[in-house]
Formats: structure tokens, C-alpha cells, sequence
């Protein structure tokens, strides 16, 4: 049987670990909410001059292009995507051309 000191031990150490559960889960929604709030301030804007991103396609990928510096920007991957095809191109094309010397 645990004494009553054990027991309010206990008690204490419950009392610890609920309060640094609901301070941890605070910090985490004040994180989040952070998160939102900067992603909709700066969403669609240039990260350079501040200006409004319009989308662009090229070669089939959709990039944006800032309205007043002319920057572009890549999502993660379109830069690699784009290449990829200059590559693929480049074969195709080198490829077509040394057929006319067979
Ligand atoms: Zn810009």
C-alpha cells in the first residue's frame, strides 16, 4: 500500500506532467497559427521584391513569375521536371540529327 507522502507524490507528478502537456500544446497551435498567418501574408507573392506572383506555363509546368522584378520561381521538383525534358529533348533532337548521316 503506498503511503500517503507516495501518494501525494504521485498526485504532484501527475499534476507536472498534465501541465507541461497543455503547455506543449499550446506552443504547438501558436506555431501553427504562426505558420497560417505568415503562408497567407506572403502566399503568391515575390520573395524578393514583395509583388504579386502571376503563373506561367512552360513546357507543361506551371511557374511563377513575379509582375514587377520579373523573377521566377520554382516549386520543389520543376526545376529537376524541367532538365529532365531539356534532356529527353536534347536526345530526341541529337538523335534526329545524326539519322541524317546514316
Ligand atoms: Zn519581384
Amino acid at each position: 500500500m503506498p503511503t500517503e507522502i507516495e501518494k501525494r507524490e504521485e498526485e504532484d507528478r501527475w499534476f507536472k506532467k498534465h501541465e507541461e502537456d497543455l503547455i506543449e500544446a499550446a506552443k504547438e497551435k501558436k506555431r501553427i497559427e504562426e505558420e497560417e498567418r505568415l503562408k497567407k501574408l506572403h502566399f503568391m507573392h515575390c520573395p524578393k521584391c514583395g509583388q504579386t506572383l502571376h503563373q506561367i506555363e512552360i513546357e507543361g509546368i506551371t511557374l511563377d513569375k513575379c509582375v514587377k522584378c520579373e523573377g521566377l520561381w520554382f516549386d520543389k521538383g520543376e526545376l529537376e521536371e524541367l532538365q529532365r525534358r531539356e534532356e529527353e529533348h536534347k536526345h530526341k533532337f541529337f538523335g534526329k540529327f545524326m539519322e541524317m548521316f546514316r
